[in-house]
């Protein structure tokens, strides 16, 4: 009973998380992981196109494949961050690399609703969300007129704000079911 009160009470929230990939079969990690999202941390109710974008601070690497899903989230921010963390290390992600440097698979949280969180482990919203195209343009195309919780102006808002010029391109649709 509790714990079908914790779950319907996190499924009032929407939640937006962001997938990342420029290491091997980028496509097929990306929807892999969404099905194991779907299966560990909630039921995926959208999911924006599939973007290649141009890697962000550490240049000399591969394109990357991004997308963002928005979940009807199963659990509470610091155990969706376990699960996520999770997910990534089962698909083979290490973090023997530069930060920003290349990965199989990176899974963040951009929104959890109103939730503001600040902890060792756990910013939320995503402090670097704001200045990156990769993640507000596919953000935006699902959820354009979602208001941000801390800066308090729409996705789409922010987006026509953003200072980031680098390349995000439509590639296609994702079929995870
Ligand atoms: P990045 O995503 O910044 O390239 P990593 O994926 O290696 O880096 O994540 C490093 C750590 O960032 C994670 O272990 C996690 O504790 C922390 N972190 C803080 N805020 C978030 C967030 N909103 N989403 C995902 N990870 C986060
Ligand atoms: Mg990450």
């Amino acid at each position: 009973m509790i714990i079908e009160q914790a779950k319907y009470l996190c499924q009032m929230k929407r939640v937006f998380l962001l997938l990342g990939s420029n290491i091997g079969n980028k496509q097929e990690v990306i929807i892999t992981a969404i099905r194991q999202i779907n299966s560990d941390a909630g039921k995926v109710v959208q999911t924006s196109a599939l973007y290649e974008t141009a890697p962000w601070g550490f240049k000399d690497q591969d394109l990357f494949l991004n997308a963002v899903v928005e979940i009807e989230p199963s659990l509470p921010p610091a155990q969706l961050l376990v699960t996520i963390l999770e997910i990534e290390r089962q698909l083979g992600r290490t973090r023997l690399v530069p930060k920003n440097g290349p990965r199989i698979i990176d899974i963040d949280i951009l929104i959890y609703g109103d939730e503001i969180v600040n902890t060792p482990e756990l910013t939320v919203p995503h402090p670097a969300m704001a200045n990156r195209r990769f993640t507000l343009v596919p953000l935006a195309e699902i959820a354009k007129d979602y208001l941000h919780p801390v800066l308090n102006k729409t996705i789409g808002q922010l987006l026509n704000e953003c200072p980031d010029t680098l390349t995000v391109y439509p590639v296609g649709t994702i079929e995870w079911q």
